[in-house]
């Protein structure tokens, strides 16, 4: 396994273009992790805040299943991999983004552990992730940043793949299906955790949501993201091969009312 903790150059500044619309591609996501947008998210988002507010909803899942070896895909800061890690679980990190495993490693420190990373996209995950997991976690709402049918469904074969006979991909995502059907109009702000960060809907159609995240600092900066409907993930993870999908809303993870912002998905291979 290749163990990439370097930091790359420092980039602080998002460059979307002229037109920040028109970027919809799935190699933008390193561009769109800079550095000062990494730092600033874990300086603000209180970990013990979100962890009682996911409370033990994946570990239960997990451990219900007797999983042990857990494959984290979408590492990023490392939230979900230092609380396995924490919770005895075996982990291995990865993420395609270097900025983000050089963070997750050294946070990894703080908590005491040596972070297993592997700078990995999902796309080839199998060539640089060996050997077979019981579970993928690909959380934090991190599959969206897949802007083509064919990625979706090679990231979601690659994740097949890495698991064993019986194991589980734990995938979650945002509900686009009421931001698309409700329109922009809705403009409904998203608050983390607090209100540290404001993530709000600043343009979306079929193709592109694209969010702003908006610090209490006043910086504030974008991402944009394929705003996946739940039933269409869901049908991809059948035809790909998952046997059996549970998808679950998640009340808790925010403090909109009426529906849920999360959809969590768990796709058993068998
Ligand atoms: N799971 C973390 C959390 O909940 O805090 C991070 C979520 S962050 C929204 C999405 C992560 O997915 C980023 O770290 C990004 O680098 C990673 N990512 C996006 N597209 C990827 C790809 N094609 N291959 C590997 N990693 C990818």
């Amino acid at each position: 396994m290749k163990m990439n903790t370097n930091t790359s150059t420092k980039k602080n500044h998002q460059d979307f273009g002229k037109n920040p619309q028109s970027i919809r591609r799935t190699d933008n996501y390193k561009a769109e992790y800079v550095h000062s947008f990494v730092e600033k998210w874990d300086e603000l988002i209180d970990w013990d805040a979100r962890a009682s507010s996911e409370g033990e909803f994946f570990i239960e899942e997990l451990r219900r299943r007797g999983a042990r070896k857990i494959l984290d895909v979408a590492t990023g800061t490392g939230f979900h991999s230092i609380r396995l890690l924490k919770a005895g679980f075996e982990v291995v990190s990865a993420d395609g983004s270097p900025e983000m495993l050089a963070k997750a490693f050294a946070t990894g420190r703080e908590h005491g552990f040596i972070l297993r990373t592997v700078q990995a996209d999902w796309r080839w995950l199998n060539r640089d992730v060996h050997g077979k997991f019981d579970a993928v976690i690909c959380l934090g709402n991190s599959f969206t940043h897949l802007f083509n049918e064919h990625d979706r469904r090679k990231a979601l074969a690659e994740f097949y793949a890495v698991l064993r006979h019986d194991g589980i991909l734990v995938l979650d995502q945002r509900n686009y299906d009421i931001i698309l059907d409700e329109g922009f109009k809705s403009k409904h702000t998203y608050y983390y955790c607090g209100e540290n960060v404001r993530a709000e809907p600043e343009y979306v159609d079929e193709g592109l949501a694209r969010f702003r995240y908006e610090f209490t600092d006043g910086s504030n900066f974008h991402l944009n993201m394929f705003p996946l409907r739940k039933d269409y993930t869901r049908r991809l993870m059948f035809e790909v091969g998952f046997q059996t999908i549970r998808t679950v809303g998640d009340f808790e993870e925010t403090y909109h009312q009426a529906d849920p912002d999360f959809f969590i998905h768990l796709a058993e291979k068998r």
